[in-house]
């Protein structure tokens, strides 16, 4: 039975958790991390069946900003990146306006996004149907996807160099003394006492905070994604393309893949990873013969389910601790773009934890304090 002390217990090895570590240990923060995780393989962690993405084309500035430093760590370390950009395109009038205003905050954020009438998308992508089209836009740098378990394995690799231990367990329990976590019950039956608290256990986020007393308004919702050859492929190299239907598509390789948010879009169970086979008829592939006719012919190769983290208020991470329970960080509710924000959420929570304070980012406007508050701090471009 495991027995131990933590300065920093991080429940969730994955991509956000193990960056927090990685961070941590950067900082050359001298306390003792461990990090609880019970599935080595990640199989069933977003950080895996993600769709890999990373863009600058958000609606929020700090958004813009998160993913500026997820852009420059997937640089430094080498990581493979296909800068293919992503595509947002609008149908209607305030499709339109949607993405200018949003234009505005990126480029103010130094995103280099271009924006493209009708007749620039058909000279650009002419595999594309245009006549319903009023805008794209367009990353110009700084977007594609890039190799998830690269980022996973570097950070991880990163924690254990510097001192992090890993324990494949399951936080099952927390004990609260004087309004502070004091330590977690292990599903295995060990414990471990705790200084800080970090939450970074993805889709079960809400349940973790729920062992300490705490609402999260985070669930998990079903996103499938279907894998798929076309016969004649378009012979232009397409960006990550998001249809105004809000299915999207890019390539993978010689193939493609592309999924949808179903409407209705319920909460789903922890190990409800069954693919719901039926979005392709009802809602992915109608979209895509639309907007490729090149794809009216095509295969199906794959599918796979994963959950987001979908924060239900606004749609945006929960970072930081809670106002209350001051040594319970949060690191949840990332729905959908908490791959490229793992490192920057990583860097902000191990700077608060080792020095009391965000320093290159302040990442408090995504604080508990707004869902304490029912005020939103909106994403609306969400995928
Ligand atoms: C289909 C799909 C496509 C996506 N596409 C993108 C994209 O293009 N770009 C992007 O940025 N993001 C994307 N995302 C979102 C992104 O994958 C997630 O936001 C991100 O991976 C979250 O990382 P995480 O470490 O918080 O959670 P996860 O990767 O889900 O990891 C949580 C970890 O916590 C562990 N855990 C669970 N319960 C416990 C417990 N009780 N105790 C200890 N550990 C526990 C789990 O085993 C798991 O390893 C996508 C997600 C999905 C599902």
């Amino acid at each position: 039975m495991i027995e131990e002390t933590a300065d920093v217990l991080i429940a969730g090895g994955a991509v956000v958790g193990s960056s927090v570590a990685a961070h941590l240990a950067a900082l050359g923060y001298r306390g003792r991390i461990v990090v609880v995780e019970p599935d080595p393989t990640f199989a069933r962690a977003a950080t895996a069946l993600s769709a890999s993405g990373i863009r600058r084309q958000f609606s929020n500035p700090l958004n813009v900003a998160i993913s500026a430093y997820g852009l420059a760590q997937i640089r430094a370390r080498g990581l493979a990146f296909h800068e293919n950009g992503y595509l947002h395109l609008a149908a209607s009038a305030a499709g339109e306006a949607e993405l200018r205003r949003r234009h505005a905050t990126q480029a103010a954020g130094g995103a280099e996004v271009a924006l493209l009438d009708p007749a620039a998308l058909r000279t650009r992508f002419p595999s594309l149907a245009t006549a319903d089209l009023r805008l794209g836009a367009l990353g110009l740098s700084g977007e594609g996807w890039f190799d998830n378990m690269g980022l996973l394995a570097a950070y991880r690799a990163e924690a254990r160099a510097g001192g992090v231990a890993t324990v494949r367990d399951a936080v099952a329990g927390l004990a609260l003394r004087g309004g502070r976590v004091v330590g977690a019950t292990l599903a295995g039956g060990g414990r471990i006492a705790c200084g800080v608290f970090v939450d970074a256990a993805g889709g079960r986020g809400a349940d973790l905070a729920a062992m300490a007393g705490l609402a999260l308004p985070v669930e998990r919702r079903k996103r499938t994604v279907f894998a798929f050859a076309a016969a004649a492929p378009p012979r232009e190299s397409l960006p990550l393309t998001i249809d105004p239907s809000g299915v999207w598509f890019r390539p993978e390789g010689a193939r493609f893949i592309a999924g949808g948010a179903p409407d209705p879009d319920p909460e789903v169970a922890p190990d409800d990873f069954e693919p719901r086979h039926e979005e392709w008829e009802t809602l992915v592939w109608p979209a895509l013969a639309a907007r490729v006719p090149a794809f009216e012919a095509l295969k199906l190769t794959g599918v796979w389910a994963g959950h987001y983290d979908m924060n239900t208020l606004d749609a945006n991470a929960v970072v930081g601790p809670h106002p209350e329970v001051a040594n319970f960080h949060f690191a949840n509710g990332f729905s959908g773009h908490g791959l490229q924000q793992a490192p920057a959420i990583g860097r902000g929570l191990a700077e608060l934890i080792a020095t009391g304070a965000y320093r290159t980012l302040d990442l408090s406007p995504l604080g508990y304090a707004r869902i304490a508050a029912g005020r939103p701090f909106t994403e609306a471009a969400v995928i």
